[in-house]
């Protein structure tokens, strides 16, 4: 079968200094991939190529058959039009550290906002799944709510159900948790792990290792730009054969 993103041979560098050398990653439909590896191995700049905010110099990723971004031919790679990325990229939801909510909009409009300004829903229709989101978020009723009366884990799971309203077909987490005090972690998993539940194909960046041991499908390290193990997360975990990991993997745990 095709996994749904399939990462080869990407390379990126900001200026000399290499920040991706030659990753291969498949991610299947329905699998959760989680990402871990120490601070600058990478894991953004995989997640930002894989969600065309960053552009690869070499290799390539595909999402559902389709190159993000670009054209291949023989030799070179084309930019798409902007309205091609602009389509690619709505089949692609992505959660960041910081929540990011507009602060001027209730949280409904937070969430009607994308599928209304790019055409896919009527602002009713969209008012009706926002209500939808917000309830399978754990958050119905707090519609009229502007994000700064909302805690940060409330904050986090609104940005989860915005992300939501735009019904990608793959899941994009920036260390969703890192930013929110320990006792809100559970309440952003718990929703992560009951979208995992659903089917959502999902890549988490994340140092939350029960996560993983309980989620993924593919737990992956990565370390200075290279992937160094992958695989089941019992045997990435449990057993990991690389040293970095292993180093890694106590500091953590
Ligand atoms: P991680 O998410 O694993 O902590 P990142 O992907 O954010 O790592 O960054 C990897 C490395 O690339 C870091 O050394 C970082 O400083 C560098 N880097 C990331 N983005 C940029 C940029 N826009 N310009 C220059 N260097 C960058
Ligand atoms: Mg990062």
């Amino acid at each position: 079968m095709t996994p749904l993103v399939r990462v080869r041979g990407l390379r990126k560098s900001f200026g000399s200094h290499v920040v991706l050398d030659d990753v291969d990653l498949d991610v299947h439909e329905g699998e959760v991939a989680v990402l871990l590896g120490p601070s600058g191995a990478g894991k953004s700049t995989l997640l930002r190529c894989v969600n065309h905010l960053e552009r690869p110099d070499a290799g390539f990723v595909q999402v559902g058959g389709e190159v993000i971004g670009y054209r291949h031919s023989r030799r070179r790679l084309y930019e798409l039009p902007a309205r091609a990325i602009t389509r690619q990229r709505a089949q692609i939801g992505m959660v960041f550290q910081q929540f990011n909510l507009f602060p001027h909009l209730t949280v409904l409009e937070n969430i009607v906002e994308g599928p209304v300004a790019t055409g896919r829903l009527s602002r009713r229709d969209a008012a009706g799944q926002a209500r939808e989101l917000l309830e399978r978020v754990g958050l119905g009723g707090r519609e009229q709510a502007y994000p700064r009366q909302l805690s940060g884990g409330q904050q986090q799971r609104v940005a989860i159900a915005r992300a939501l309203a735009m019904q990608p077909r793959l899941m994009l987490f920036d260390e969703p948790t890192s930013a929110l005090d320990p006792e809100l972690v559970g309440e952003v998993l718990g929703v992560m792990k009951d979208l995992a539940a659903t089917g959502m194909t999902m890549i988490v960046v994340t140092h939350e290792i029960g996560f993983a041991r309980e989620v993924a499908d593919t737990v992956v390290f990565l370390d200075g730009g290279r992937i160094v193990e992958s695989g089941p997360p019992a045997d990435v975990l449990d057993n990991p054969r690389h040293d970095r990991a292993r180093a890694f993997l106590s500091a953590v745990l």
